[in-house]
This record gives structure tokens, C-alpha cells and sequence, in this order.
């Protein structure tokens, strides 16, 4: 199949209303996919016409067979600017984004310095403008000092991260009384709290830095965070928040025994994340991969990893989101023979959907799932829905192009992240992504960036 370029003219009798129709081609909703003919007019969806209606426009993309998902959202990516830009910066982290499809991504606040002050938060914000491809919203970081907590959501903080475990100060948040602070000031302005949950007591007492041969660093590091220090901080943070009703986001789910917890506190206004390293790669694949493959929440044995798809598909879990982590090539392969010596995290943001769409090839999830879990959930927790997050009349028009009749393999060599290597090289999907749109405008057709950086500041509604 071949589309046209989006130049091509309407030679329709009409005259156009639209500046773009998209037709021929299913729309995956959170409620199923619907043939339809797609129309945009000032970057915005216009109409959702019938299968085979002529909606008169400037330009037409022809997409028979094909499927049109709203632009993905990616909730937690760290792309490393300020300070560590020698592994990824907005540029490139983005653009990774826009040739796979991922329109919006909220960025972590784990830079040098951290996104933690007003002043920090607005340096960060005008470093990203005019350098980003796709849509951004900037997450604080929340330590004991919980000074700056309103300005930072005047400013538009999508969220307020807390950690429980592997950072340091002034970040950590490691007492009780400290996590009760934080929760207690988000709550009275209704803010979300992103929470990355952990135990350094129990993480300290399993790791194991004299094990460095190739074998036994694998193995000392995948047993270095037991299941039971991400489910017992997360049991705390969760009896924390019920105490004050705060908006809780759970980061990275990584085992059966967080999605006990989970299943015990769920609330209303409690959701959770997974990643797609933890729905698809196990425990052997980093004894396999070594540095490649190395992650923290570390990945799991099978019995993990079926149980986080099955939360998924009953919705204990609400979505994927990928914890994009680049460090250059140089810095991973210092972990070759021994793990210990390699950073933890891979790039993730450009192949969230290709995984996910193998992830319904293989019959594990569907579209509507899929639509759900990387772009509605995600819009409606974090205050974007409906602008982002479907494709109703009148949201922005940010789409991803899918044609199911042409595979693809993902490769080290197409990653436009400053890392390159994924742990998911050399993984065939059976569709390909042809067109990405952000605001109405193709940036990326198939695999190559196209355009300008166009992305804009996004903030909570
Ligand atoms: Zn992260």
C-alpha cells in the first residue's frame, strides 16, 4: 500500500472545508474500532464522517485497511535535560517519541539539578520549548520540602513525584512522617502524587556488590530488590494517602505482591502504571543481555510477569507507561562483565507501541485496551482528557497511523534516542507505524522525523 504525500490536492468538486481527511481506515476508541473517515481543520479533529464519506478537504491521506489511534501518551520518561544531556535531551528524546507514535509525554524530574523549585521548573520548561517534537508536561520532584508545592502547580506540574527508595537527599522521601507531609499538601490542592515505591532497608540488605563475575553480578543484582520492598512501600504510601484522599499514581509495578497491595487500597483516584519491559522480558533476560537489559525495578520471573498482563487486562493496573532511561552505549557497556558497574534503564519511548500493538497481534490484549491504557486513562488521570487522549470531534489532532499489512523489526540502528541499544532489538512486530500527527501536522512517516519541532507546553486542565 502506498499513501500520498499529505500534499496531494482534492480534485473534488467541493469546495474544501478541512485542511486534512484521513480515509478508509478504522479509529480504535477505548470502545472498539469503527470504520470511519477522519477530518481536521485547525489542528483540531472537525468531523468523524461515515465509511467512504467524501468530507471535502485540502489534502487527504489515504489509508485503506489501516487503524488510527489516538497519539499514545507516555506518563514517565526521563529525557535528561538539564544536566545529563550526553544521554538524551529533549530533542532526541522527543523525537524518538514522534516516530513511534507517542504524541504527549510527560517528563520525570530526575535531571541535575532536579525539577524541584519554581525557578527550575520554568528553565526546564524553556529548554524544551522549541526543541521538543511532540506535546510536554514538566512532573515536580517532592522531597521533605514541600515549600514550593502551589507555585509549582500554578505552573502547571503535571504531578509531584515522590520517592521512597533509590535516590538520596533532598529527594528521598524516608520517613513517615515526611511521606505524610507530602500527601497531606497535595491533597488541599488537589494534586497528583507520583509514587515510586521502595524500601532502601531491605534493598540494602540484598545487594551484594563483591558478586562481580558476569553470572554472578546478574544474579546479585536481580536479587537485590525483592518483590516485597516494592510491595511493602507501596502498602505504606498507600495508607498514607487513603488518610488524606490524595490523587495517587503508582510508578512501574513490577510484581504479583504490588498488585495484591494494590488490590487491597484501590480507590477511586488511585492508579497505577507498568511498563512494557515488565509485561514482556523476564529475569532471564538480563542474565542473557546483561547491561542491556538492566532496569530498575529489576525484571521479573514469568510468574510476575503473567500476573502483571493479567492486571492489566482486568484494569488493577490503568496503564503503560515506559520509564525511558537512556545512558550512552559507553556507560552500559561498563557493566559487561560486571552488572554493578552499568547505570540501570534503556531507552522505551519509541517502541511503547510497537509492543503494544504486539501485544494484541499476540492476542494478549485489544485495541480498545490499548487505547485505554496509553492514551485515555492516562489523559483523564492527568487533567488532559478529552483535549488528548481520543480522538472525539473537537480534540487535538494527535494520531498515530497503523497499517496491520506491513511488518517491522525494531532495531539498535532506528532508535533516535541518544542510547540506541533496546533490549527489544531485533523483535518483529506484524504492523507498521506509516504517519504520526501532532496538533493536525505530520511529524513522523514512516520511521523518519519530518517537520519542525512543533511541541508545545501542556498542563492540567
Ligand atoms: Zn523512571
Amino acid at each position: 500500500m502506498t499513501f500520498p504525500p499529505p500534499t496531494g490536492t482534492d480534485l473534488s468538486a467541493e469546495s474544501p472545508v478541512f485542511d486534512l481527511s484521513i480515509e478508509g481506515a478504522h479509529i480504535a476508541s477505548a470502545s472498539g474500532l469503527k470504520r470511519a473517515t477522519l477530518a481536521i481543520k485547525d489542528g483540531k479533529v472537525a468531523a468523524l464522517g461515515g465509511p467512504g464519506e467524501n468530507l471535502p478537504s485540502l489534502e487527504r491521506i489515504a489509508a485503506p485497511g489501516c487503524v488510527i489511534l489516538p497519539g499514545l501518551i507516555d506518563v514517565h520518561v526521563h529525557f535528561r535535560e538539564p544536566g545529563l544531556t550526553h544521554k538524551e535531551d529533549f530533542a532526541s528524546g522527543s523525537a524518538a517519541a514522534a516516530v513511534g507514535g507517542v504524541t504527549s509525554v510527560m517528563v520525570m524530574p530526575t535531571d541535575k539539578p532536579m525539577t524541584t523549585t519554581p525557578e527550575l521548573f520554568l528553565e526546564k520548561r524553556a529548554l524544551a520549548e522549541g526543541k521538543s517534537y511532540v506535546d510536554f508536561a514538566l512532573q515536580a520532584g517532592l522531597g521533605p520540602d514541600i515549600s514550593h508545592v502551589k507555585s509549582l502547580k500554578d505552573l502547571g506540574a503535571i504531578s509531584f513525584e515522590i520517592f521512597l527508595a533509590d535516590l538520596v537527599a533532598p529527594i528521598l522521601v524516608s520517613t513517615g512522617e515526611e511521606l505524610r507531609q507530602c500527601l497531606r499538601a497535595l491533597s488541599e490542592l488537589d494534586a497528583v502524587a507520583g509514587m515510586t515505591p521502595g524500601d532502601d532497608s531491605i534493598v540494602a540488605a540484598h545487594t551484594d556488590t563483591t558478586m562481580t563475575g558476569q553470572t554472578e553480578s546478574r544474579r546479585a543484582f536481580l536479587a537485590s530488590r525483592p518483590p516485597l520492598a516494592e510491595a511493602l512501600g507501596l502498602a505504606r504510601a498507600l495508607v498514607a494517602a487513603d488518610e488524606y484522599k490524595v490523587r495517587l499514581h503508582v510508578r512501574q509495578v513490577s510484581t504479583a505482591q504490588t498488585l495484591d497491595v494494590l488490590r487491597r487500597f484501590k480507590r477511586p483516584g488511585i492508579t497505577a502504571e507498568v511498563t512494557p519491559h515488565n509485561l514482556l522480558l523476564e529475569d532471564l533476560d538480563v542474565l542473557k543481555m546483561g547491561p542491556r537489559a538492566k532496569v530498575t525495578p529489576p525484571l521479573r520471573n514469568r510468574f510476575h510477569l503473567l500476573a502483571l498482563q493479567q492486571g492489566l487486562r482486568d484494569g488493577m493496573i490503568d496503564m503503560v507507561a515506559t520509564d525511558h532511561a537512556p545512558h550512552t552505549p559507553d556507560e552500559k557497556s561498563q557493566g559487561e562483565i560486571d552488572l554493578w558497574r552499568a547505570p540501570g534503564g534503556f531507552p522505551g519511548v519509541q517502541t511503547l507501541l510497537p509492543l503494544m500493538l504486539l501485544m494484541v497481534e499476540k492476542g494478549l490484549i485489544d485495541y480498545s485496551m490499548l487505547v485505554n491504557a496509553c492514551c485515555e486513562v492516562p489523559a483523564r488521570t492527568f487533567g488532559l482528557f478529552p483535549r488528548k487522549g481520543s480522538l472525539g470531534v473537537g480534540a487535538d489532532a494527535d494520531l498515530v497511523i497503523v497499517d496491520p499489512a506491513k511488518p517491522m523489526t525494531i532495531r539498535d540502528e532506528e532508535q533516535l534516542s541518544r542510547a540506541g541499544a533496546t533490549p527489544f532489538n531485533g523483535w518483529r512486530v506484524g504492523l507498521t507505524i506509516t504517519h504520526t500527527l501532532l496538533g493536525g501536522r505530520v511529524i513522523a512517516r514512516s520511521g523518519q522525523l519530518v517537520g519542525t519541532a512543533s511541541g508545545r507546553f501542556i498542563r492540567p486542565s
